[in-house]
Formats: structure tokens, C-alpha cells, sequence
């Protein structure tokens, strides 16, 4: 590490801020050494917080029907290949108990942007969820919707909402979607989710089309005043159906040197260690967790659909990914000197963090 490497990374660590072209040099300017050393701060702090607990989710994919056409998404509204389905009430409620036998205690509901799923529809299976399970967490993640929309489902019993920003910088982001999606809609979502009292997830792909260190920069800043309560972040895979065809994946590198510095920028943060990155490498969620992020989302769909909720190619959907297999998924994590936690793991802001 060069003397200004090293002079940033310190600053990083004792005051959780830098500017935006000094972000910008930490990413352009990184080495291994320097990955360590942050990954090293990263995993302290997270664990003055959060011990060595690993939290878990269980995904329930209910549909991939998507009125929208993200240039990087397969189950984008364009591609005629999608083998499109949708779960039913019953089938999403049977998900759901099965995840709180196997212990899980946060259900996280995602899916593309379906009017099937309309207020009334997603208000009553809510309901029945948390008065099923009232000890769960219901977190959501269905896409933008209006702020009426977003505040009957917080009435009805969600507790949180993940929606990616997906690029901080609005030129990148009308790169990456059609024109009629826009950032500052995007915005307005999260701010929405944020004032309704949602626990608020953020993020964004690394390596995606036409990204550049001063685009993860300003990820960056937006993270450090948003302060979400999640931040989702994985590699950037291409689909082979989409427009982003051709275009090279995100490295595992860069997306752990980031999990690193966001650990940093926000301590108590939510950061899960991706599918997506377990997708790029056989042992990516073990490197995500090493380099700061402690939470995992195995999915909880039913079988005869996971392969259909196509975001990228090979996404990863059985073996140790799937819910049903939480006890390989725990070994693993004991071999890295983890527990997995399955209480429903809130974030815990201390003073200084609020
Ligand atoms: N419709 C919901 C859920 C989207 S899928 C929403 O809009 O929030 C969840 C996330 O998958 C997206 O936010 C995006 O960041 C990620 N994703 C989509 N396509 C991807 C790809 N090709 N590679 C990696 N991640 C992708």
C-alpha cells in the first residue's frame, strides 16, 4: 500500500467518510494488501456489533411476470424466453411455514413487478403471515410502487423493503433502464420506504454495463447519507437473453473489497454475501462473509419453479443455496468461524450509528 492508500484507509476506518474522488482513488489505487487490511477492520467492527452471528433469510421467488425492462434483468418484460409463473396464496403461505420449521424467521418476498400482486392481494397474504408467524420478520422486495401502495403493505405487517438503487449516478442509471424507469423515481421509493418506517435495503451490482470507479464512488457517498438499515451488493452476470449479453461479469475481488469499505462506511449495516456471488465462485458467500457482509438468503421456493426466477445465467438455486439445506449451509459457515443465526436479526444501531 502506497502512503496515501494507506492514509485513506485509516481515515476510512476512524471516520467512516471520505470525498468522492478519494473513493474513488481507494478503488482504482487497491491491492491486495489493501483488500486485507480494510477486510480485517471490516470484520472487527461488525463483529463489536454482531459477533460472529451470520443471519439468515428465506427467499420466496413468487413470480417472474415483470412489467418492467432493466437492460441486465432475464426476467426483463422482452424476453420472449422466460418461462413465465406466477405462485399462488397458497403455494407462497406453504413456502412460508416450511421456512419456519427449518427455523427461519425472516421471509423475504421478491418478485418481478406484476399487477397481479396488487395491494388487496399482497395486503392479505401479509396479514396471513404475520398472524400465522407472528414472531417473523415480512420483508418485500416487489419493486417501485406508489407511496399509498408502500404504506397499506407497512399497515398490513411488512416490516421491511429491499429495493436496489441500483447505480447513485442518474446518467448510469438511464444506461442500465428503459426510458420510461427513472432515477428519480427510484429515489422518491426509497425515500418513501424510509419515512413509512420500513427497515430500508439499498444497492447496486458491481461490474455492471458501462460502470466506472466514479459510479461505485457515488454508490458510496449515497450510502453514506442514506445509512440503509440493508445494502445488497453482488457481481454484475450477465443473461444471455438480454441486451448485456455479451458483457463481462463482475469480479468477486471487487465486489469483497466493497463489502469491506461499506462495513466500514455504516458498522451496523445488514450486508448479505449474495447468490450472485455465490454464482461467480465456489466459495464466494464464505469470501463475502470474510470480507465483512454477514447475512445469507437461502432460497425457499418451491422446486419446480427456481429455475424459472432467471435474473442471470447459472444463478445458483439448489444444493447448499437451497433453504432445505440450512445445515450444510451452517458447516460451512462453522468452518470460517461463524454461527448462523436464525432469530429474526434486526439491525442494531447503537448511539453512534442512528
Ligand atoms: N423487481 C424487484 C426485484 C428485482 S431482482 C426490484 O426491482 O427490486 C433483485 C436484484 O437482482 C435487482 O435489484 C438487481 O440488482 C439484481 N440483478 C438483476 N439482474 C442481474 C444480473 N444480470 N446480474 C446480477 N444481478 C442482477
Amino acid at each position: 500500500m502506497n502512503e496515501r492508500m494507506r492514509e485513506l484507509a485509516e481515515r476510512l476506518i476512524t471516520e467512516r467518510s471520505l470525498a468522492g474522488e478519494e473513493y474513488q482513488y481507494l478503488i482504482e489505487n487497491r491491492s491486495a494488501d489493501a483488500a486485507a487490511f480494510l477486510a480485517e477492520h471490516a470484520v472487527r467492527v461488525r463483529r463489536e456489533i454482531y459477533g460472529n452471528a451470520v443471519f439468515v433469510r428465506g427467499l420466496i421467488e413468487i413470480g417472474n411476470i415483470c412489467k418492467n425492462d432493466c437492460l441486465y434483468c432475464g426476467i426483463r418484460r422482452s424476453n420472449r424466453s422466460c418461462d413465465r409463473y406466477r405462485l399462488t396464496e397458497e403455494q407462497i403461505l406453504a413456502c412460508a411455514d416450511e421456512g419456519y420449521l427449518l427455523g427461519f424467521r425472516t421471509v423475504v418476498l421478491q418478485g418481478g413487478e406484476d399487477a397481479y400482486f396488487s395491494d388487496e392481494v399482497m395486503c392479505g397474504m401479509i396479514r396471513q403471515l404475520k398472524s400465522a408467524h407472528p414472531d417473523c420478520a415480512v420483508t418485500l422486495s416487489l419493486g417501485e410502487r406508489s407511496l399509498e401502495s408502500y404504506a397499506a403493505l407497512r399497515e398490513a405487517g411488512a416490516d421491511r423493503y429491499l429495493l436496489r438503487h441500483e447505480t447513485a449516478d442518474r446518467e448510469h442509471y438511464e444506461h442500465l433502464h428503459p426510458p420510461e424507469m427513472s432515477f428519480d423515481n427510484r429515489m422518491r421509493c426509497l425515500n418513501d420506504l424510509r419515512a413509512l418506517g420500513y427497515q430500508v435495503g439499498c444497492g447496486f451490482m458491481v461490474g455492471a454495463p458501462f460502470q466506472t470507479s466514479q459510479h461505485l464512488a457515488e454508490d458510496l457517498r449515497f450510502i453514506e447519507s442514506f445509512k440503509p438499515d440493508m445494502c445488497g451488493i453482488g457481481p454484475f452476470v450477465p443473461h444471455h437473453d438480454t441486451p448485456f449479453k455479451d458483457e463481462p461479469p463482475g469480479t468477486i475481488e471487487l465486489t469483497c473489497f466493497l463489502l469491506s469499505v461499506i462495513r466500514l462506511i455504516y458498522p451496523p449495516v445488514l450486508l448479505p454475501a449474495t447468490t450472485a456471488l455465490g454464482t461467480i465462485a465456489p466459495d464466494g458467500r464464505e469470501r463475502g462473509i470474510l470480507a465483512g457482509a454477514n447475512v445469507v438468503m437461502p432460497n425457499l421456493s418451491p422446486v419446480s419453479v427456481r429455475k424459472k426466477y432467471e435474473l442471470y445465467d447459472n444463478k445458483l438455486c439448489t444444493g447448499d443455496e437451497s433453504a432445505q439445506c440450512i445445515s450444510r449451509l451452517e458447516q460451512r459457515m462453522n468452518a470460517i468461524g461463524y454461527e448462523i443465526v436464525t432469530d429474526i436479526g434486526d439491525i442494531r444501531k447503537g448511539k453512534c450509528y442512528e
